[in-house]
């Protein structure tokens, strides 16, 4: 029998843990040559998820495990931290929320047994969202994965994949502070393949991710993979650099043939205040590369557990 670990991180789930046990174990009565064991992570939720969580591994031991960390980490560490401690011959992660369809399962282990090491899934829209918000969703994707090293459009948008334990392996052994695991998943290579799915409603609770998140996460995704940023400091430099010896040349020979100044009170104001701007961005760009460095350097865990149970 081969195993499948299955991980979900859960931060104040505690209306839907039982429901995707539920759904799992349906699943797994379909599949006859695979054996499961689900790892909760609870990542500080302040509701009962814990609760459930024990009443769950009591009633099902061999099937339900739980980490539960010493306060809330973020939804990354929590998929990290289940991933350290699963022993399956594949881990698939997946919401809590069961907005990642469990009866995509089978499809994700039928994809593996075909030799592929890593099985990402391609979130696509519900008929409801409309043509504007997804041409502009795809597009922001487009943005970051220019601005990337690595290809963020595959899977845009969830953490729903499945991974070989080699693979598992090898994410077990990254020592980044930053985790960005959807990245991590497509720099590493190996054999890698992708399936559609359609994400449901959340069953209960509320999304934890608001558009400030989305946009620290949009960061995360370019500048813990690429130095682009700092490039495009430098060559905004030398193209302004260069306008600027140009525009001087252009200046002399005009004020000599047309024996006058050039005035212009406003256009040298705009031209402080944008130089002005771009100065800071740069400026904030490196800090965070520099923020980065400093809280690698320090090398703390990424989680913290206070309670386990496998
Ligand atoms: N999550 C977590 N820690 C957090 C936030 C979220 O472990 O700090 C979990 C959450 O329980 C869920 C998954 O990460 O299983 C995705 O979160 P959510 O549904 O809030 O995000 P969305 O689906 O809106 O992207
Ligand atoms: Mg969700």
């Amino acid at each position: 029998m081969k195993k499948i670990s299955i991980v979900i991180p859960a931060y104040n789930e505690e209306g839907n843990v039982a429901m995707i046990h539920r759904k799992i174990q349906d699943v797994f009565s379909g599949l006859r040559n695979y054996d499961f064991e689900i790892i909760f992570v609870n990542d500080g939720s302040r509701d009962n998820t814990q609760e459930q969580l024990e009443e769950l591994s009591r009633q099902y031991p061999a099937e339900v495990k739980f980490i539960e960390f010493s306060r809330n980490f973020g939804h990354q560490p929590a998929v990290k931290a289940g991933m350290d401690h699963a022993h399956g011959n594949a881990v698939i992660s997946m919401d809590g929320d069961l907005q990642h369809p469990p009866e995509l399962i089978p499809e994700m282990i039928r994809k593996w047994e075909e030799g592929y090491d890593v099985v990402y899934t391609i979130r696509t829209y519900p008929k409801q969202i409309s043509y504007f918000k997804r041409k502009t969703s795809d597009f922001f994707y487009k943005i970051l994965s220019g601005l990337s090293d690595v290809d963020l459009t595959k899977g845009g948008g969830s953490d729903f994949r499945l991974l070989d334990a080699n693979a598992v392996e090898v994410m077990r052994n990254f020592n980044e502070d930053d985790l960005f695991l959807r990245g991590l998943t497509s720099w590493m290579g190996f054999k890698q393949t992708g399936i559609e799915f359609t994400a449901n409603e959340r069953l209960s609770g509320q999304s934890s991710y608001n558009l400030k998140k989305m946009i620290t996460f949009a960061f995360t995704g370019i500048t813990a993979f690429s130095v682009k940023p700092l490039y495009i400091a430098a060559y905004l430099g030398f193209l302004f650099s260069g306008i600027s010896v140009i525009g001087y040349v252009l200046y002399v020979i005009y004020s000599f043939v047309a024996r006058t100044e050039i005035s212009g009170w406003a256009s040298l104001i705009m031209t402080i205040v944008f130089f002005g701007g771009l100065q800071l961005i740069i400026l904030g760009i490196i800090g965070i590369y520099l923020g980065k460095i400093f809280k690698q350097v320090k090398d703390r865990p990424n989680y913290i557990i206070k309670n386990k149970k496998f």
